[in-house]
């Protein structure tokens, strides 16, 4: 197929993107003239030839075809980044469904002029010893300015100037006569915002143990062999994140770079320090709480070839490294690296079409694999590695047991916390080691729902139960609609109206009832709203300052608490409820890591889990670490159920003010999947009321998809694209 036109975009920066200009692809270029390419092409009223980016093509011309202009000539210097870029933003768009404009911002990070920050320092020029008579002269002299400034040079050699003037107050009047008598020089450093600091030592790396060496290996042979993704499953501390830096270093070595994907509540201070201790300031990180300029100034020292490797949450993806080599994807199966924004790209597939367009490698690493990436490292499709001891030599795994809810309640205990689980709590403050508890959940109480009608009350706009907190009132998670909490039920009138369920806020106020001698800490979304709140409660406890820690999702990720010997799971299979075909998956993969965060060090573990469901295969194969177990039982619902991995599955959205609208044009898309559907070949699902049916007033259906091969789904989202959509109506596709 003949495609004349070009749509060119002259500068590649983010707000250029939204202004692509049609050319004329001549045909003696047709043949370079490709997705991404670097073209020259006459720009302006001037026609002075400037460099742009080929962002797609199309038939037809835009205006009078004797005005479009001609592409004069396709540069030689292969694929350069950008070019990457363009084709990875590409692909995003017709796999997860976007705009190119959207999917190129997603790609493109916003590049704004970096100013280097103009640093000051003071730095002494004399020893030690000089200093200290320097310092005992000033103070029989008296002169405090002076003395604070030469304590703080005793303290550092180099103190940033603005602190001088600041925080020790001496001016620069005070300064001065040590300058002159040559006691301190003034340097002039220009740099660039450095997110990890400045005064860093480095640190010796560990001796790798056997099975960690065999993993390097195996990783760099496919490195230097045919680059497919890589899948490692590590169990939990058998010391995954060695191997990544091992064979970050490698990679290093030869010229290329490197990504590291943390998950934003996982990207701890501590994980970030290993990195940097070994690769010290070619390391950058990028995460949610650097503003954006500090952000973008760590894109641009990527560009600038300052690092070597960058590590950071989803977004990180994108750093623009010209000589990218490879891609880790640290706890792979976290569903943080799937977007929640248009384009919804998820993180592992696109880290792999991003290492195809750069011939670079991709690195999938979890204790607890996704179904997915583990049934595709069955299939061949990645390669696979196994690491299955803890490399801590005095730590063993955990001991766990189940205790089944059910029964507590029949033998008359209505409480939280079953009477094993008590028994051990008991014992491990005896022993003044550190407990974990762990919930899955958030607000004091739950909901609230009437006794006599079992409704729950609602959020009028969002048509999920609202939040009681402890103030008493009534929060939607959602939109944000406070309310207080009714006397009488609105549905039914009946006064037996009650808060149900359990909360972190309340496990505290019964751990603190029951022990009252113990330090309680409470993390989860309220308690962690302020900037470093989450740092400073994870600290405190690390350095024992607390007995017991109560929280939710954040606690169990990646943080190594050598004291904690006993965990508990309060409510183990609340997640089983929260819908989707990956709530056994999400459960699994929790409980896992939460039963993994027992015993780390040399003390010896135990685990509880408490549920109502004790059988059930994700909570049974979590308590015995049996990951293989859960995976067979998971592939086998997914393959009756024809869920992803076994099938892809097409997901849209139909939004709308107007319920009506919406309702329709739900039918007029099953319409036309029916009509492409003629062979049968697609499962067609809904369209229904999404479970959220109501968001802030906007009405919300659902249609699903599902195909064993992609090419038909795709298909049928172009034939979507393609309908009548009016301006009362939007969609999103999800692409599985
Ligand atoms: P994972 O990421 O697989 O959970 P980590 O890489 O965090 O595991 O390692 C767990 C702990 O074991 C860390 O404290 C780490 O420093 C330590 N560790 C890892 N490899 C070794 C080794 N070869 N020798 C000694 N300690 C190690
Ligand atoms: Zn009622
Ligand atoms: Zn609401």
């Amino acid at each position: 197929m003949l495609k004349p036109y070009a749509d060119v975009i002259i500068d590649i920066t983010h707000t250029a993107v939204d202004r692509a200009f049609q050319y004329e692809v001549p045909e003696e270029l047709s043949g370079q003239a490709v997705l991404g390419a670097k073209i020259r092409a006459p720009f302006g009223n001037g026609n002075r030839l400037r460099d742009g980016y080929i962002i797609g093509f199309s038939e037809k011309p835009e205006y009078d075809p004797l005005k479009i202009k001609k592409i004069a000539a396709v540069c030689e210097d292969g694929m350069p980044l950008e070019g990457q870029m363009i084709r990875l933003a590409a692909w995003m768009k017709e796999r997860y469904g976007s705009t190119m404009i959207q999917a190129l911002k997603t790609v493109l990070p916003a590049k704004r002029k970096l100013k280097a920050v103009e640093k000051k320092y003071l730095v002494r020029r004399v020893s030690r010893e000089e200093c200290e008579e320097l310092l005992a002269l000033y103070r029989r002299k008296n002169q405090k300015a002076r003395v604070r400034l030469l304590e703080a040079f005793l303290a550092d050699e180099v103190l940033p100037y603005e602190m001088v003037v600041q925080k020790l107050r001496v001016s620069a009047a005070s300064v001065k006569p040590f300058l002159e008598q040559g006691i301190c020089i003034l340097e002039t450093k220009s740099r660039f915002r450095n997110p990890i600091g400045e005064h860093l030592v480095r640190g010796d790396s560990v001796h790798l143990n056997e099975e960690q060496r065999q993993a390097v290996n195996g990783l760099l042979t496919v490195w230097r062999g045919d680059k497919r993704p890589c899948l490692l499953h590590g169990i939990t501390g058998s010391g995954k994140t060695e191997v990544y830096m091992e064979v970050i270093r490698r990679v290093v070595e030869e010229g290329r770079q490197a990504i590291v994907l943390i998950p934003e509540i996982a990207l701890t201070w501590q994980t970030v320090m290993r990195f940097y201790r070994q690769f010290g300031e070619r390391v950058s990180i990028v995460h949610s709480r650097l503003s954006a300029g500090e952000k973008s100034d760590q894109m641009e020292r990527a560009r600038r070839g300052e690092l070597d490797i960058m590590i950071g949450p989803r977004s990180a993806l994108f750093t623009p490294f010209s000589n990218l080599g490879l891609i880790i994807i640290d706890e792979e199966h976290e569903s943080a690296y799937k977007s929640e924004t248009v384009p919804k790209y998820h993180a592992v597939d696109t880290a792999i079409r991003r290492c195809e367009l750069a011939g670079a490698m991709t690195i999938l690493g979890s204790a607890t694999p996704s179904a997915a990436s583990y049934y595709r490292a069955q299939n061949g499709e990645y390669h696979f590695f196994q690491m299955k001891v803890r490399a801590k030599e005095l730590s063993a795994l955990p001991s766990v047991e189940i205790v089944d809810l059910r029964a507590e309640l029949k033998a008359g205990n209505r409480g939280i916390f079953s009477r094993r689980l008590q028994e051990l709590m008991v014992e491990t403050l005896g022993r003044r080691e550190q407990i974990l508890l762990f919930l899955n959940r958030r607000g004091y109480a739950g909901f609230v729902s009437c006794r006599a009608c079992g409704k729950a009350v609602k959020c009028p706009h969002c048509d999920v139960s609202l939040k009681v907190h402890r103030d008493g009132t009534l929060k939607c998670h959602y939109c944000g609609y406070e309310t207080v909490i009714p006397k009488t039920c609105p549905s039914c009138g009946s006064g037996y109206i009650a808060g149900f369920g359990t909360g972190t806020q309340k496990v505290e106020a019964m751990v603190k009832a029951m022990f009252p001698e113990a330090a309680v800490l409470r993390m989860d979304m309220d308690t962690t709203a302020r900037k470093g709140s989450h740092e400073a409660i994870l600290s405190a406890f690390a350095d024992g300052k607390a007995d017991i820690l109560i929280g939710t999702q954040m606690i169990v990720k990646g943080h190594d608490f050598p004291r904690v010997t006993l965990v508990g799971i309060l409510a183990a299979d609340l997640s089983l409820y929260s819908g989707g075909y990956e709530a056994g998956e999400r459960t699994f993969s929790l409980l896992t890591q939460a039963a993994g965060r027992a015993g780390r060090d040399s003390l010896p573990g135990h685990v509880v889990i408490q549920s109502y469901a004790p059988d059930h295969y994700s909570v049974e194969a979590a308590a015995s670490q049996d990951y293989e177990g859960f995976y067979w039982h998971e592939i086998l619902y997914r393959k009756l159920l024809r869920y992803p991995p076994v099938s892809r599955m097409l997901t849209l959205l139909i939004t709308s003010r107007e319920e009506e609208e919406a309702e329709a044009m739900a039918r007029t898309v099953k319409r036309q999947a029916e009509a492409i559907n003629e062979e049968g070949i697609l499962e067609l699902v809904g369209p229904a009321k999404a479970s959220v049916a109501k968001i802030n007033d906007i009405y919300r259906y659902m249609f699903y998809a599902k195909c064993e091969e992609e090419a038909p789904l795709l298909e049928l989202k172009q034939s979507i694209e393609a309908l009548e959509w009016g301006k009362n109506v939007q969609y999103q596709f999800d692409m599985e």
